[in-house]
């Protein structure tokens, strides 16, 4: 049984159909990226799962218990990262981390929460007001935050929106040591780079369905692992999905336009089952 499990499951707000009939299986210890653009449903599928919001309809599990009858229990083990930045701006580090681990009545807190400060190398911004850090320090503090209680998985909405490169690779290497440690990571992500770098596997959702579950190797390779972009002058693009490199190059020989061989990305699956683009 895997630690998480939806089955037909639907949300809609007013007229719009957020999420519309996910059906996925998470499996335990694994990173699990949700990936598609804006508005595919990513974040409404966190909030079901992480009991922020009440599905129309269809089965959702974590642990074997359901998400909205048996909330409670399901709050114990779980940590939320949300995509907004909820800190209290003008508390210390430290006081942001005492008020939700006495709310959370986290055991032994003093001693847990230099350890998570620790852990997302903030030990010696404790004292410091959360308006004086950067956008990616407070991002590994909402993490720290979250990790308190020690959840059996972690939430993440969008991680590394606004954060630049390097910020970013450092964020990822903190979600790799979460995971590394037993604990189920299921993060959203509409960054192709994000969703391939850290995901074990990966489900894209497009207007609220699944369109794609796979591992991110398996996905490509199915596609095609080589790519030629086609010019056609007109600054439109052509995309060709070859298996191999001698496939791809004989085709790029024959080609009258200016052509670029790659390796393929999860943005040409998604392009190639939806016709659009994922990042914008
Ligand atoms: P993003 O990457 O922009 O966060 P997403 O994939 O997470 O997008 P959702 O935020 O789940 O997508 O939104 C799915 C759809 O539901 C969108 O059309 C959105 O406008 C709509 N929606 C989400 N929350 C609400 C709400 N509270 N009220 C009305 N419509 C909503």
């Amino acid at each position: 049984m895997g630690i998480i499990e939806i089955i037909d499951l639907k949300k809609t707000y007013e007229r719009v159909t957020a999420v519309d009939g996910l059906t996925l299986t998470v499996e335990r210890g694994e990173i699990f990226g949700l990936l598609g653009p804006n508005g595919a449903g990513k974040t409404t599928t966190i909030k079901i799962l992480s009991c922020l919001t009440v599905p129309d309809s269809g089965i959702c599990r974590i642990e074997g218990l359901d998400v909205v009858k048996e909330r409670y229990a399901i709050k114990r083990i779980i940590g939320v990262v949300p995509q907004e930045n909820n800190l209290d701006r003008e508390l210390t580090c430290y006081e942001n981390l005492k008020i939700y681990a006495m709310l959370h009545r986290v055991e032994d807190y003093e001693r847990k929460i230099l350890n998570s400060l620790k852990t997302v190398e903030l030990l010696d911004k404790k004292g410091t007001l959360v308006s004086k850090l950067s956008g990616g320090m407070q991002r590994r503090l909402l993490i720290a935050r979250a990790m308190l209680p020690s959840p059996k998985i972690l939430f993440l909405d969008e991680p590394s929106v606004g954060l630049d490169a390097h910020v970013r690779r450092q964020l990822w290497e903190l979600i790799r040591g979460i995971a590394w440690e037993g604990r189920t990571v299921i993060l959203t992500t509409h960054y192709i780079e994000e969703a391939e770098a850290l995901s074990n596997r990966v489900a894209i959702m497009n207007k609220g369905r699944l369109i794609a579950l796979d591992t991110p190797f398996r996905l490509k390779r199915e596609l095609g692992a080589y790519v030629v972009e086609e010019q056609m002058g007109n600054g439109k693009v052509r995309y060709h999905m070859f298996h191999s490199k001698g496939e791809a190059h004989e085709f790029a020989r024959g080609c009258a336009c200016q052509v670029t061989i790659r390796e393929s990305n999860l943005e040409d699956v998604f392009i190639r089952l939806t016709g659009e683009r994922i990042e914008s």
